[in-house]
């Protein structure tokens, strides 16, 4: 098929290109699965034009938003991308120099997307491709398959952009986040089983129905939008480019699109990135990656999640080989959390840094430590960790400490509550 742009962007996507045997499709098919040998698909860029158009217009003048480096996204059409994540990206990289003097890490950065907008997790910057794709192709219907933050990161970009959106969740959900779906106009579907089987369901759905999904039939679009946390942190950095990335995994969609997004910038003259290693974050309940990355094989075997962070309970990860060798490639490692240890560095983010993350960024922070013991992480390197999600979301899930008893509204009975608790220090997880 062909769409008549007459409105271009400045993007230099050229075509469809597999992962894996190298098959070529033009940019405006809409195959999402490689025809030759079924493996998912990627986009390919013309770079030469892309390091000329970069440099034609001063980084200054470009939007403050996902589409700051359009030259290296897959929009085409400049009516659709204008309607889609114009608030969008841009999230804050802070020095985390108290969580740091924690973790024994001088130069720890978090790339804080627990405040991306407008769903509050990093799912705005992939589902903000899926959307401007799906209106380049002229539809407007959207379906995704979530474990949790697609869903709302879909209800709000198609509720903006005037689309319908249809979210289907596993069984497992978390609630706030599928009641925020409804709240946001989506109709949410909850289907009885997990993520995986969800996932494989919705993929004959989408087939017989015609329904572009966001993360099936739109994945290759999709899976760009990851890149932007590449362009944004190093950017950032005055494009010195960190020695680490510490990145949770799910899918794997977003470390496999660092290693390609940190890969362009060298290639188009913007950074040298070669040196940067990234390292692979999972619950101990769900880790297939980094279980294939510790124990050296590569191979990823298939788990049942049992993990609280719903986030990253994805068993058969998709892009699960493109991680393996984002990570080897660069010489990069990973590690795993308990449930327990995840909810610790929760608290500690949170009474460190003042930031409240979901269990998907209590496990990177969780790993981070883990790595930084290990002497994987150097205390002098310039560490990025990915906070990934917004804790606010996920309270419910949260272990509920005791509550104190009621107090009188009264002075002397507040005083004494006050002096106990001064007597013990707060019940921080600092002391
Ligand atoms: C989806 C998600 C991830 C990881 O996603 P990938 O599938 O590996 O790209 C991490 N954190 C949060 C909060 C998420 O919603």
């Amino acid at each position: 098929m062909s769409l008549a742009v007459d409105q271009p962007t400045r993007s230099c996507a050229t075509e469809l290109v597999c992962h894996d045997c190298g098959l070529r499709l033009p940019l405006l098919d809409t195959t999402f699965k490689c025809l030759g040998c079924g493996q998912g698909l990627d986009i390919d860029y013309d770079y030469e034009l892309a390091k000329t158009r970069l440099a034609e217009l001063p980084t200054a003048e470009r939007a403050i938003n996902i589409w700051r480096f359009e030259e290296l996204l897959p929009i085409i059409d400049s009516r659709a991308q204008s309607r889609v994540g114009i608030n969008s990206g841009r999230t804050p990289l802070i020095h985390a120099d108290r969580l740091g003097a924690e973790l024994g890490l001088r130069k720890l950065y978090l790339k804080d997307d627990s405040t991306q907008r407008p769903s509050l997790s990093y799912k705005d910057r992939v589902v903000s491709m899926a959307v401007a794709r799906l209106l380049e192709l002229g539809k407007e219907e959207i379906g995704c398959v979530s474990t949790g933050n697609v869903g709302t990161a879909v209800s709000s970009l198609a509720a903006k952009a005037g689309v319908s959106a249809y979210v289907f969740y596993p069984s497992n959900l978390e609630r706030g986040k599928a009641r925020a779906c409804r709240a946001l106009g989506a109709a949410v579907i909850q289907l009885d089983g997990n993520y995986d089987q969800a996932n494989r369901a919705c993929r004959e759905l989408a087939l017989a129905s015609g329904v572009q999904f966001a993360n099936i039939t739109l994945r290759p679009f999709y899976a760009e939008g990851a890149k932007t946390v590449a362009y944004e942190v190093v950017e950032k950095l005055d494009w010195r480019s960190p020695d680490h990335f510490v990145i949770p995994a799910a899918g794997g969609t977003l470390s496999s699109r660092v290693h390609k997004g940190l890969g362009e910038l060298e290639k188009v003259g913007l950074a040298e990135t070669a040196a940067t290693k990234i390292h692979a974050a999972q619950p101990q309940g769900c880790g297939p990656i980094a279980t294939a990355i510790l124990d050296g094989s590569g191979e990823i075997e298939p788990q049942t999640p049992h993990t609280v962070a719903h986030s990253l309970a994805i068993g058969a990860p998709g892009d699960g080989a493109l991680v393996v060798d984002a990570v080897m490639s660069r010489g990069g490692s990973a590690a795993t959390a308990t449930d327990t240890e995840i909810f610790e560095a929760i608290d500690l983010l949170g009474a460190t840094e003042g930031i409240l993350t979901e269990p998907a960024g209590g496990t990177t922070i969780a790993c981070t430590a883990k790595l930084a013991n290990e002497g994987k992480l150097g205390p002098d390197d310039t560490v990025v960790a990915v906070i990934s999600g917004n804790g606010y979301k996920t309270l419910d899930e949260h272990p509920d400490k005791p509550w104190p008893e009621m107090v009188a509204c009264e002075v002397e009975a507040m005083e004494k509550v006050l002096t106990g608790f001064r007597r013990e220090g707060a019940a921080s997880p600092l002391h």
